[in-house]
């Protein structure tokens, strides 16, 4: 569904994205891990069409995404930016009728259609209530959701997520993973987002893609990129892998057993 070629991308002489040779098939939720600066937002943008590779191409369903209009690059994918802006003064309705700009030929009324994906979109994201609640007036997890409301009122396949669960409190992160895993089941969409719970990432996907320095350095199932060499070779931490109920996950081990902070 999403192929990228030899891609390429430089930010500056100290940062390149090199060589992303990636198929990411249809229905795949697929994590991007890496640490801080390694790439992962870049790519993503690069896969979005937000900036343009310096070399390579991204296919999408067979056709050069660089030669695809806008309208149609939006039909396809949608995007959840790492931070969105929280000062924006509009209700969660508003908010999530933007998602319908690239269905609509002008700013003319919403048709039906639109009218019902939006408030699909609204009770998928569980946000009914808070409809003509200002997006400000949100807590974190509910503002979170009203911005998947967004994308998703966009109907696109491929939904990209940026972080979407940094800064939420537990309870909240499992919440948004949940509501990925029913977009995935439910309505088809392939997610490739960008998580730093290596645990949730490894619970929640298919398939793990590491980055580090700008290039994919491991990528495959949970079970196979969970590996002490990963931590070690990624993060510069020792971990111990285990496994429950047929999920992967690790913890750290640089302490030693017993050993606790004082502080
Ligand atoms: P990640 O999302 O993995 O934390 P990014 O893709 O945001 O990493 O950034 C990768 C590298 O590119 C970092 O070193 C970052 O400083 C640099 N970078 C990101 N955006 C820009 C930009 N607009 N201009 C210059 N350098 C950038
Ligand atoms: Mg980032």
């Amino acid at each position: 569904m999403l192929i990228t070629e030899e891609l390429t991308y430089r930010h500056s002489d100290s940062f390149e994205l090199t060589s992303i040779d990636l198929h990411i098939k249809q229905g795949e939720i697929v994590s991007l891990l890496g640490p801080n600066g390694s790439g992962k937002s870049t790519f993503l943008r690069l896969i979005s069409r937000l900036i343009t590779p310096g070399s390579g191409e991204v296919l999408l369903n067979g056709e050069r995404l660089n030669r695809m209009k806008s309208q149609e690059v939006a039909r396809n994918l949608a995007m959840l930016p790492q931070m969105q802006d929280h000062q924006l003064d509009v209700t969660v309705g508003e908010l999530v009728e933007f998602g319908r700009h690239p269905h609509r030929s002008g700013y003319g009324k919403l048709s039906r259609e639109d009218q019902e994906i939006i408030d699909w979109a609204i009770g998928v994201t569980k946000l009914e209530k808070y409809k003509n609640r200002m997006l400000q007036s949100l807590s974190g997890g509910e503002r979170q959701r009203a911005w998947i409301a967004m994308a998703i009122a966009q109907r696109p396949k491929v939904l990209l997520l940026d972080e979407p669960t940094t800064y939420l409190d537990i309870s909240h992160q499992l919440e948004v993973m949940e509501l990925v895993t029913q977009l995935n089941e439910t309505y088809g969409m392939t997610v490739i987002m960008v998580l730093h719970d290596i645990n949730q990432a490894a619970s929640y996907s298919d398939r793990l893609i590491v980055l580090k320095d700008g290039s994919v350095r491991f990528d495959g199932i949970p079970q196979c990129v969970l590996c002490k060499e990963m931590f070690h070779s990624i993060f510069e931490i020792d971990a111990e892998i285990f496994m429950n109920n047929g999920k992967y996950f690790f913890t750290p081990s640089t302490l030693e057993k017993g050993e606790c902070y004082e502080g």
